[in-house]
C-alpha cells in the first residue's frame, strides 16, 4: 500500500535536523511574503536535544500567545539542559504560534487564527492553519509523549493544573494519571471530552498515536513565582517520570485528582456588562450558590443579573476582566474523582 507523505506537502521546514544526535537550536521557517519582506519567513524557535535511544518527547507552549508560564518555563529548560542530561530525544517548541506570542494575544495578528482550534490544519491554508498542519503531520508522528503547556491567558485564571481528556481504555488512563501525578500541579483533572471538537493539539496527538498531557498553569496575562515554579518543577518531573531526564529532579508534589464534566460545570455571562465575581479561585461551592452579578453600566438603576452555580464543586477557573459579553465563560468547576 502506498502511503502519503503528508510532511512533504507542508511549505514549512525546520532549519535544524529534529532527529540528529546532540543539541541544536534554530527555527521553524514559515514562508510569509509581505510588503517589508518579499521572500521572508517567520522564525518560530525550535530546539532539539538527543542522546542515544530512549523515549521521544515533544514539549510545546505558546499555542496561545498570551499564556506565558509554559513559554518561560521551556526557555529555562532549553538553556539549562544538555544532551548528557537525557537519554532519548526531546524537541521543544516554546512559542508555537509565534506571531500571536509577539503580540501577546491568544490568536494570530496575521489571520486571527486560534492554533488550538485549527488542527489538523491545511498545507495550503492561512499561516496558522499551515503551522497546525506541520505540527500534526510533520512534527508529531514518532513521539511517545507530547506536553502542551497552556494557562488561562488574558481572559481566564486557573489554579495551576495539569489535564488530559478521558481515554477509552484503563491502561491508557493509568499512564495519564501517572503523568499527572508526576507533574504535580496543585490540581489535576480529566476532562470529559477535549474542547474544540477534534481541532486541538490534544486531538492531533491522539490521531498520531502520541500520549498527550496539557496544563492550565495560571493566567491573567501574567506570571507569578508560584505559577512558574509549578511549570518548571513539573516539566522536570514528567521528563524524569518517562525515563528521559536523569540526575536530580525536584521533590514530588501532591496533586488533587479531579474531573470536569459537561455544561453544568460552567457559568456563562447572561448579558453584556460588568462581571462581579462573588467567589474566588479555590472556593468550594454548592449548587444554587450565587456565583456572580452582571452589572449594567448603561442603566445602573437596573438590578444586576444574579448568576448561580449549577452544581457543587471546586472553583478551578475564573474570568479575569470585569467587562463581559453574553456567552463569556465566568467560572468553571472541577469535582473530585470518585472511587
Ligand atoms: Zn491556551
Amino acid at each position: 500500500m502506498q502511503r502519503t507523505d503528508f510532511s512533504a506537502m507542508s511549505r514549512l521546514s525546520a532549519d535544524i535536523d529534529l532527529a540528529a544526535e546532540g543539541k541544536a537550536t534554530g527555527f521553524l521557517r514559515v514562508p510569509h511574503s509581505v510588503h517589508r519582506s518579499a521572500y521572508g519567513w517567520i522564525p518560530i524557535p525550535i530546539v532539539r536535544l538527543k542522546n542515544g535511544q530512549g523515549p521521544s518527547v515533544l514539549m510545546v507552549a505558546g499555542t496561545h500567545g498570551d499564556e506565558w508560564e509554559g513559554q518561560i518555563g521551556l526557555g529555562k529548560l532549553i538553556r539549562s539542559l544538555q544532551p548528557t542530561d537525557i537519554t532519548g530525544r526531546l524537541v521543544i517548541l516554546p512559542s508555537a504560534n509565534f506571531p500571536a506570542a509577539l503580540e501577546g494575544k491568544r490568536t494570530s495578528p496575521i489571520d486571527e487564527g486560534n492554533l488550538n482550534r485549527l488542527y489538523p490544519g491545511s498545507a495550503d491554508g492561512t499561516i496558522t492553519e499551515q503551522i497546525a498542519y506541520w505540527i500534526e503531520h510533520a512534527l508529531l508522528p514518532g513521539f511517545d509523549y507530547a506536553f502542551d503547556f497552556h494557562s488561562g491567558g488574558s481572559s481566564l485564571t486557573y489554579i495551576p493544573s495539569a489535564l488530559a481528556p478521558r481515554p477509552d481504555d484503563a491502561a491508557r488512563l493509568r499512564k495519564i494519571v501517572g503523568l499527572l501525578k508526576a507533574f504535580g500541579a496543585p490540581i489535576s483533572y480529566i476532562a470529559a471530552a477535549p474542547q474544540g471538537g477534534g481541532r486541538t493539539f490534544t486531538s492531533a496527538a491522539a490521531r498520531q498515536g502520541v500520549l498527550a498531557m496539557g496544563t492550565e498553569l495560571g493566567g491573567g496575562g501574567l506570571v507569578t513565582p508560584a505559577s512558574i515554579k509549578v511549570a518548571e518543577d513539573g516539566m522536570r518531573r514528567v521528563l524524569a517520570h518517562v525515563g528521559l531526564l536523569h540526575g536530580a529532579v525536584p521533590a514530588p508534589s501532591p496533586t488533587r485528582l479531579t474531573e470536569i464534566g459537561g455544561d453544568d460545570y460552567y457559568v456563562y455571562a447572561s448579558d453584556g456588562g460588568l462581571f462581579e465575581p462573588l467567589v474566588d479561585l479555590g472556593a468550594e461551592v454548592k449548587a444554587g450558590q450565587p456565583a456572580a452579578r452582571i452589572h449594567f453600566h448603561h442603566t445602573p438603576w437596573r438590578e444586576p443579573d444574579l448568576l448561580a452555580f449549577k452544581r457543587d464543586g471546586l472553583v478551578l477557573c475564573k474570568r479575569v476582566p470585569a467587562r463581559c459579553e453574553r456567552g463569556d465563560c465566568l467560572f468553571h468547576l472541577a469535582t473530585d474523582v470518585s472511587g
